[in-house]
This record gives C-alpha cells, structure tokens and sequence, in this order.
C-alpha cells in the first residue's frame, strides 16, 4: 500500500529535494508552503505523516505541531520536524509540542527515508535500490 506524505516547506529548493527522494522511496506526496495551508491539507487529506519545517510563514511549524497534536483525529498522524542544525533548541521545542521525530538540515536522502519509515510502522519492507 502506498503512503501519502504531506511535505510542509516554503523553499523552492527543499521542497524538490523533499518530494524527489520521498516520490522515488515510493511515496504519494502532497505538499503545502505554509502552516495554514498545511494544515488545511491536512484536515481534508489525512496524510499518513506529515514533513514539517519549522521556519515557515505564517503559522509557524511548532504552532502547526501544537495544533494538530490539540486535534483528536489529527494528532494520530506522525509528525517529522526538520530545521536547521543551527537551530539546536528547535528539537526540544518540537517535542514539548508533541512532534514525533525529529531532523536537523543538511541530512542525507538515506536519513530522511529512514525517519520517515521510523514512524510509519505498518510500512512494508522495500528495498531502496543501490
Ligand atoms: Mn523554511
């Protein structure tokens, strides 16, 4: 079965970067550029695990983070939080928001499919070519 991943990220060249490693694991992607919309998409779509950058316009990702763990339906959808390594206190702020993984920037196409998979526990075994 095919997982859907909601990738939420404004900049350009991450979100390639993001949906080009995710779609080639294997994935459905879906994607949102702001913490409004991501979380619109994720009320209408329920994705099977949500990508979140944290340093995004508007709402920001912890905020998303908060919101959706608030929601009875919505907190059941796993949450990975990237930032940038600089950003070390990010980590900690994620998790006292409920998130459920965590990644520092830069990381390697093989760490983001292995956090991914982490929290995607139903997910069969797939063999990642190479
Ligand atoms: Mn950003």
């Amino acid at each position: 079965m095919q997982h859907t991943v909601l990738i939420v990220e404004d900049n350009d060249l991450n979100m390639r970067l993001f949906k080009d490693v995710l779609t080639l694991a294997g994935f459905r992607i879906l994607e949102a550029g702001d913490g409004a919309f991501a979380l619109r998409q994720a009320t209408d779509e329920r994705p099977d695990l949500i990508v979140l950058d944290i340093q995004i316009p508007g709402l920001n990702g912890l905020e998303v983070v908060r919101r959706l763990k608030k929601d009875a339906v919505l907190r059941r959808i796993p949450v990975l939080v990237v930032s940038a390594y600089a950003q070390a206190a990010d980590r900690g702020r994620a998790r006292a928001n409920g998130s459920d993984g965590y990644l520092a920037k830069p990381f390697s196409p093989k760490a983001l499919i292995a956090s991914v998979e982490a929290l995607l526990p139903t997910r069969e075994p797939q063999t990642t070519g190479g």
